[in-house]
């Protein structure tokens, strides 16, 4: 590998991490905030392919983080993964971009997640962060899951976590809200039911929270450097770290994950025979 156009990313990893890289597949899932310059990231550092896939159009609303989104980009009619699309192609068109307007909980989602490499979650709810969890524990792929994190007025930042090798997932890391998953996967009418019983909680509301561009291109910045720093050998990517935007500080997280994990113990390399198709809608 010798393109100059990587010359000053080999000076840091060497030709042999670029050639890493560039045989590297990655599936990016959920192409907005997090997702596009998660992205834009995986095409200056030239993987071999992103799939990238998001059901969604941009809106208005999405026009102050969607790095891809242009003025001239049609409100409705313009698919975010075209978007991702373009932008990939201009930034490299050495990179292979396939784009998937498709749902997580489709078939075609899922075939995607096989065939790649590596995966990044980039959603703003537990649900699918336990659907990419399970499925990449399934197929022994890592797993990267992006979160910005707004919980209450003056506290604002993030978080990255590296599932890999088995060694420790959003579950026994402690990091998905149970009921927040079991709510994801309720009917309609069942949700009504549990909220006659229990009362309404305010925190399981699907309420649009704050996002906002530098948010979330920190945290998109970290979890391409743990991507970089794993595929190329600089090191071994964090399990867990924190990034505290109203302290101006990123926290390693070093808790041991909870042993016996369903996933990482149950799950894991099953491939075809762990019951991956309950998902599916
Ligand atoms: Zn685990």
């Amino acid at each position: 590998m010798t393109h100059p156009r990587y010359d000053r990313s080999m000076r840091l990893f060497g030709a042999e991490g670029q050639t890493k890289l560039s045989n590297t597949r990655v599936l990016v899932a959920g192409v907005s905030g997090l997702g596009t310059p998660l992205i834009q990231h995986l095409a200056l550092l030239g993987v071999r392919e992103i799939v990238h896939l998001d059901p969604e159009e941009l809106d208005e609303t999405n026009r102050n983080r969607l790095v891809a989104a242009w003025e001239v980009d049609a409100i409705p009619g313009t698919p975010k993964v075209l978007l991702a699309h373009r932008m990939i192609k201009l930034l490299n068109a050495s990179v292979i971009s396939s784009p998937l307007q498709v749902n997580l909980l489709s078939k075609e989602a899922f075939e995607a997640a096989k065939r790649v490499d590596w995966v990044f979650g980039c959603f703003d709810h537990d649900g699918p962060r336990a659907v990419l969890t399970e499925l990449c524990a399934a197929y022994a792929k890592p797993y990267i899951d992006l979160a910005s994190d707004v919980p209450e007025p003056g506290v604002y930042g993030g978080r990255v976590c590296v599932a890999y090798g088995g060694q420790g997932c959003l579950d026994c890391l402690d990091q998905l809200d149970r009921r927040a998953v079991r709510r994801y996967f309720m009917s309609e009418e069942h949700r009504g039911q549990e909220d006659a019983v229990y009362g309404i909680d305010r925190e399981l509301l699907d309420e649009k929270g704050p996002s906002v561009s530098p948010i979330n291109g920190v945290i998109a910045s970290l979890a391409a450097m743990e991507f970089m720093s794993g595929v190329t050998g600089l090191r071994a990517p964090t399990r867990l770290q924190e990034y505290r935007g109203w302290q101006s500080k990123v926290y390693v997280d070093n808790t041991p994950p909870r042993a016996n994990c369903l996933q990482c113990e149950g799950t894991w390399g099953k491939g075809e025979r762990a019951d991956l198709e309950r998902f599916l809608r």
